[in-house]
This record gives C-alpha cells, structure tokens and sequence, in this order.
C-alpha cells in the first residue's frame, strides 16, 4: 500500500467538516511556557466556525510542564536539530519522539485535513523559527520548528500555516483551497481508491481546474485510471493556484458540493 495514500486518505472518517490539528495556545488556552496563551481570533473563531480544531501542544505533551523554561534550536556537528533549554542547556529532543509517534498515529486516524501552529516557535513554527546564522555573521533563516517538520514530512500533501500567514490573502486561500480539497478527495474515496468515483469527481470539478495552471488539468485527466497518481497531482497542482477569483470559486465549489454529486 502507498505510503502517503495511506497516511491521507486512507482512514474513513465520520468528520462533517473538515479537522486541523491546531496549536494549542491559539485556540487560548494556558500552556505557553510563563503559563499564557496566545489565542488568535482568525483560528479560535474564524476557522473554529467551519472546521473542527483539534489542539495539540507539543512541549506539555513532552512533559515540560507549565511553567516552563524556554527552548532553542541548536545544530548539532551532523546536522541534527536539537531542543535545547535556554538556562539549564538541557537537550530536551528524545522527549519529542514519543509524543510525535502517538500524535502522528492520532492524526492518520482522525484525518487531518491540514495544520494551524504557532509562528516562530522552536516547537511548532511552520517554516517562521528564526535559526541563528552558526557564524553570527548572516540574519536569521526561518526554518520549521521540530514538531512541525515531523508533522510536515509525514503528511507532505496537507497543507499547513501560522496564525500571523491567516491574515494574508493569497495564503489564507491557498491553505483553504488545499484544505477543503483533501476533505472533498475523503468524501469521494470513502470506499477506497475507485477510478469510478474519481470520474465522477473529475466531471464536476471545472472550477477546481480553473483555479490551476492550465497544463494541470490536461495532467490530471491523464490519471483519471489511477487514483493514487490523481490525487498527488491534483494536491500538488492545488499549490500553484493564484488567482483569487478563480480560487474563491474552487473554495466555494468544495464546501457547497453535495457528497451525492462527487461520489458513485
Ligand atoms: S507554540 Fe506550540 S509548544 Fe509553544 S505553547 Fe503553543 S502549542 Fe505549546
């Protein structure tokens, strides 16, 4: 069995609208290291109202406690990223594997269709984490914190942003478009990988199409006979979406499709 089919689609799901594993502290609650939260309306509300919003916040689950000291990143010399407490130097990384193979395996259940977490954090940073230049000679490259890049090679077609990206246009559709598509492609295989199911999908999803690069949906029909394929280029086509008209469409067509119209 395809690995990543198994890890997106392959677990039925009973959700009626789609689920995002959310940084804990957004959705308010207090588990940030001086006891805090940092709730953001645009996830706590704005998403909370068509999606269900699991929360997740690594550093407790990794037994941290709250209060807390805070974390970095460090580079080990081959490379590997470590947590690294910034008064006791303790190297927190080992506590991370345990929770992540539990987390992981939940999310695969569950069927995540995407990931909202915190920016900047060491933990959870979608790509925001300022890594400090080895030499302090460079400005800081933003990377992704360690649980996100788990979560993020684990599931590389869903999509996943911070709080502060939500309030910008063009990724707050992007991260939409891509998040109600994996939640539709559930709904259409919920049987499993049929290539009648998939046809059916195919004929009504012009306004999908639109929102893609041309040469996408010549790809796409190319694959109409092998689900697997269809879904990595229809997820991956989705990426490259621009348009913001056509885009709304496709974000429309998604969330107002009846499930009798997209499956056998
Ligand atoms: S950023 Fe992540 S690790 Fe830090 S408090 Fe929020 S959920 Fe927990």
């Amino acid at each position: 069995m395809d690995s990543t089919w198994d890890r997106i689609l392959l677990h039925p799901t009973n959700a009626s609208v789609p689920r995002l594993a959310v940084s804990s502290c957004l959705l308010g609650n207090p588990v940030r290291y001086d006891g805090s939260d940092k709730k953001a309306e645009t996830v706590a509300t704005a998403m909370a109202y068509h999606c269900e919003l699991l929360p997740v916040c690594p550093e407790v689950e990794m037994e941290m406690g709250v209060p807390r000291e805070t974390i970095h990143i460090k580079e080990d010399h081959d490379g590997n990223r470590l947590l690294i407490g910034n008064d006791s130097s303790t190297d927190y990384t080992a506590r991370l594997q345990p929770m992540l193979d539990q987390r992981l395996q939940e999310f695969r259940e569950l069927g995540m269709s995407g990931f909202i977490f915190k920016a900047r954090s060491p933990s959870c940073a979608p790509g925001s984490y300022p890594m400090p230049d080895p030499d302090g000679s460079d400005e800081p490259s933003p990377t992704y914190g360690l649980f996100a890049a788990a979560v993020r090679d684990h599931f590389p077609l869903l999509p996943m942003i911070d709080e502060e990206s939500l309030h910008h246009h063009r990724p707050r559709r992007l991260f939409n478009l891509r998040m109600y598509a994996h939640f539709r492609l559930r709904q259409v295989f919920h049987d499993g990988p049929s290539t009648e199911a998939l046809r059916a999908f195919h004929v009504v999803a012009d306004p999908l199409f639109d929102a893609m690069p041309s040469c996408c949906r010549t790809d796409l029909a190319a694959a109409l006979g092998d689900p697997r394929t269809y879904v990595h280029r229809l997820l991956g086509c989705l990426r490259e979406a621009n348009d913001a008209e056509a885009m709304d469409a496709a974000i429309k067509f998604l969330r107002k499709a009846p499930p009798s119209s997209l499956s056998v």
